[in-house]
């Protein structure tokens, strides 16, 4: 049992099932699958196959690969390998998380309705509204944890619902299992945006989803090196018109960047457990803080929807949000003096990273738009990468608004060299 986390003691049975449908465990997979010893050279690792073009042996007669758009050995074991830890059969790999998702959106035709969880990612929400619009999709955006709006907004010419759980930035969760019985029903293609999760803690095929979507930017790739995205799904039908617009559209990763995810991805397993591990004491810490008037993270008793975090999730990822009193001064005041929390847009690499979605990610939305959904000027959203947890700590607990009525007891006791000093 490699992939339960350490903080759920129930997914043993849940765990067994999913790991006899392939050979090896997750962290084993993540290492091996798709990653043979090159059949031409025994290099132990995968080579970049840096080349454009595969030479024929005779006419009609190829080694499996023709054109480098179509396919590369680098990105096919990249492919291979993401399938595998979803425990899917198909996966294709894009350029970018977004260029994912138009693959997936190219499913669709002019007049076709998607119905789409309102808090999905940025990018995700101006690629529908700004560029498939214009070619006729319609986007109905619904709370992704109210399965009565999501039957209510399904027209005549609904055909997809589009979801990510844990949302970003504030971690409400869909019940992928609940909404799959919905979609399978009405026969709509259930997408899941699967980036905060990883397959480590959630696989949403296995709940019943139809598509996975990944920016491997994030956890997949986790260190902050790349730009890339997949497509995964177990749907035959679904893979081979997923594979055509992937390669008539163009939008694939090069095979740099394409071993650089496949680096990344061995130590999946290794590095989840410590985002998991960091998020924690991190989040435990700030819900102890006078400084501090909410948090939101799945794994906290807390959590309006730990319950359901705990039934479809085996670990509850490394992203939490806070929010400071003191609005958007105090918020500012933390994410401008933190030393190890870097202060940038994205997530899920080892080093630390910290942001403030009001002016950030979440910029473009209009306050009154974006407040009654949570993200008020105090909001903070912190990616705990894998540093110390106690460094990580003291670097918050140095920027956030003293209050010396009351001392928490969290906080590391030693006196620490700030880390800007050391260095
Ligand atoms: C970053 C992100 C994307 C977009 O991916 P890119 O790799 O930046 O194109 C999509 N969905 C989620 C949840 C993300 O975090």
């Amino acid at each position: 049992m490699t992939n339960c986390s350490t903080t759920q003691t129930d997914c043993t049975t849940q765990e067994t099932v999913v790991e006899a449908a392939r050979d090896y465990s997750f962290a084993t997979r993540a290492i091996h699958d798709g990653q043979e010893p090159d059949s031409a050279t025994g290099a132990l690792v995968t080579p970049i196959y840096q080349t454009s073009t595969f030479v024929l042996d005779e006419l009609g007669v190829n080694k499996g690969f023709q054109y480098a758009r179509t396919h590369n050995p680098t990105r096919s074991a990249l492919e291979e390998c993401l399938a595998s830890l979803e425990n899917a059969k198909y996966c294709l790999a894009s350029a970018s998380g977004l260029s994912a998702a138009a693959t997936v959106i190219n499913l669709l035709s002019a007049g076709d309705h998607v119905i789409v969880g309102e808090d999905v990612y940025g990018g995700v929400y101006r690629l529908f509204e700004r560029v498939f619009t214009r070619y006729g999709i319609t986007f109905t955006y619904i709370d992704g944890k109210d399965l009565d709006a999501i039957e209510a907004a399904i027209t005549p010419q609904t055909k997809m619902v589009w979801l990510e759980t844990p949302t970003n930035p504030l971690l409400r969760l869909a019940d992928l299992s609940a909404v799959a019985a919905i979609t399978k029903a009405r026969k709509l293609i259930f997408v899941v945006d699967n980036t905060f999760a990883t397959p480590y803690f959630q696989r949403p095929i296995e709940l019943g989803a139809d598509v996975v979507v990944h920016s491997t930017t994030k956890y997949i790739s986790g260190h902050s090196d790349i730009i890339g995205g997949a497509v995964i799904t177990s749907n035959d039908q679904l893979f081979e018109v997923l594979k055509f617009h992937n390669n008539a559209v163009g939008a694939v990763p090069g095979p740099f960047d394409c071993f650089l995810a496949l680096r990344g991805v061995k130590t999946l397993a290794l590095r989840m457990r410590e985002h998991e591990r960091n998020a924690f004491a991190v989040a435990r810490f700030l819900e102890a803080h006078p400084a501090i008037e909410a948090v939101h993270y799945p794994g906290l008793e807390s959590h309006p929807q730990h319950e359901l975090a705990s039934k479809q999730m085996k670990g509850y990822g490394g992203v939490v949000a806070c929010v400071v009193k003191g609005g958007l001064d105090a918020a500012k005041q933390v994410v401008n003096n933190t030393k190890l929390f870097q202060l940038a847009e994205s997530l899920g690499g080892v080093k630390s990273l910290i942001c403030h979605p009001a002016t950030m990610t979440h910029a473009p939305i209009p306050k009154e738009v974006r407040e009654p959904l949570g993200i008020v000027d105090g909001l903070i959203r912190l990616s705990l990468g894998i540093e110390d947890a106690n460094d990580l700590i003291a670097d918050l607990e140095r920027v956030l608004p003293r209050d010396t009525s009351k001392t928490t007891t969290n906080a590391p006791t030693e006196k620490r060299i700030p880390v800007g000093a050391a260095r």
